[in-house]
């Protein structure tokens, strides 16, 4: 039922917080996306959170649908998981010394990912690709990155780059402070064009060191490759010597127990010779990871003499979040997420049916997100053809009646196993009121 308190859009507790913020962060925001620019107004300052709630500032409850971008999978304040962090808390903070818990968190993920040999931890999904990228370009001795448009990876120079206008054009730096030649060294592709990515590679496939992607696109809204994509990728980049990463940062451990390549399976012509992975490996704690063929990473410092290192890597009370995490990752788990998301997005359809609201649902597994226009997204551009302005009122109306929805209309919407029935009858009747007001 919705007759919960709608909220008035002014959150004073957030406001005053906002303007001290912003006196010493710039925006007052340390991540961008978290200043509602997108969608206008307040970001809400969260103080506390349990299971699928939020709690933000001025006592407001919300119903989380960001789920920190991904990594909450089991909710907020998981038991076991806090058990383990306070557990690994006595020990020490800190060791800057190897440890049994970053072992056990290593050995989870290799055992969930078959192809994935060895990993190495590092502290964000921006390190980890980051630090793929540089190993792809030691073990092939070659400088240029395939990427594709909408596909994000981080805020790594070499993944910061847009395309120019024509196909397989050098990128161009997506941002002051990456230098040309950083961006110079990246062609970037559309997503799922298979003319686009054999045409390149018949142009430069002896310059070409890597082919990253997203395993399954979940930064410009939900969009999975299309069939044969996946293929089309490994064999179009094994027939030139270029390594595959297959970035799992977002899906790894949530579209499956090992992420989309536990669904897609592997492609033909064989595995991603790298996987990056961050987010549900975490916790909620910085750890991230890169992994692939044991020959592959043993071109790593101090076995081989591509260089990595981190003060924090490993550290253990990440290790400990992450690994208790992906214990408790279990099949109910991830029944209850597709029983979630199909809840929600069933709400969707039904809402912004009768209500006249054009409207796209696109799933990864059971991660989805809501495209304001009709027809298929496959693409960038195609993400970008939509209604952002209309999204942005919806957005408002959700959290006026107490839901947290991801503030851009290019993210996916995440849920977790503690989003109970309660959570869900709550999200579904904010969703028609608000497709009512918007309408
Ligand atoms: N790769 C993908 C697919 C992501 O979704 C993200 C973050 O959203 C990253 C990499 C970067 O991870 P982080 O924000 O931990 O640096």
């Amino acid at each position: 039922s919705n007759d919960g308190p709608v909220y008035p859009d002014d959150a004073p507790a957030s406001t005053q917080l906002l303007a001290r913020a912003r006196e010493v962060i710039p925006g007052g925001v340390n991540s961008p996306v978290r200043a509602f620019r997108s969608v206008g107004g307040t970001p809400r300052f969260m103080e506390r959170a349990q299971g699928p709630w939020l709690w933000d500032a001025d006592g407001r409850r919300y119903l989380d649908l960001v789920c920190s971008w991904g990594p909450m999978i089991l909710g907020h304040g998981h038991p076991d998981v806090r058990a383990a962090v306070l557990e690994a808390a006595e020990g020490s903070f800190s060791f800057g010394m190897p440890t049994a818990r970053e072992v056990a968190l290593a050995e989870e993920i290799v055992a969930r990912v078959d192809p994935v040999e060895q990993v190495r931890l590092v502290s964000s999904g921006t390190e980890a690709t980051m630090s793929a990228i540089r190993l792809a370009r030691g073990a092939t001795g070659r400088s240029v990155v395939v990427k594709f448009a909408g596909c994000y990876h981080g805020h790594v120079d070499a993944l910061l780059a847009s395309a120019g206008s024509g196909v397989a054009t050098f990128g161009l730096p997506d941002s002051p402070g990456v230098p040309a030649s950083a961006a110079g060294e990246t062609i970037v592709l559309p997503y799922n064009d298979v003319a686009a990515l054999e045409a390149t590679f018949a142009e430069r496939g002896s310059e070409i060191a890597a082919v990253i992607t997203e395993a399954a696109a979940g930064n410009m809204g939900v969009v999975p490759p299309a069939p044969g994509f996946t293929d089309a990728l490994r064999r179009v980049s094994a027939e030139h010597g270029a390594l595959l990463v297959s970035d799992e940062v977002m899906t790894g451990f949530r579209c499956s127990p090992s992420g989309w390549f536990g669904l897609e399976g592997e492609p033909a012509g064989g595995a991603p010779d790298l996987f990056t992975f961050g987010k549900v490996m975490g916790g909620g704690f910085p750890a991230a990871a890169f992994g692939g063929r044991a020959d592959l990473m043993a071109q790593l410092a101090p076995e081989g003499p591509v260089y990595q290192a981190g003060t924090l890597s490993g550290n253990p009370v990440a290790a400990a979040a992450g690994l208790a995490t992906l214990q408790r990752c279990t099949d109910e788990v991830y029944q209850r997420l597709d029983e979630v998301s199909e809840a929600l997005a069933a709400a969707v359809t039904d809402s912004f049916t009768r209500h006249g609201i054009p409207h796209r649902i696109q799933w990864a597994g059971s991660m989805f997100s809501v495209f304001l226009r009709e027809g298929a997204v496959s693409s960038y551009d195609d993400a970008k053809d939509q209604d952002a302005e209309l999204f942005g009122r919806f957005f408002h109306a959700m959290l006026r009646r107490g839901v947290h929805l991801p503030p851009s209309c290019f993210e996916a919407w995440f849920v977790s196993a503690a989003h109970d029935d309660e959570a869900v009858e709550h999200a579904v009747a904010a969703i028609e009121a608000s497709a009512a007001e918007v309408a």
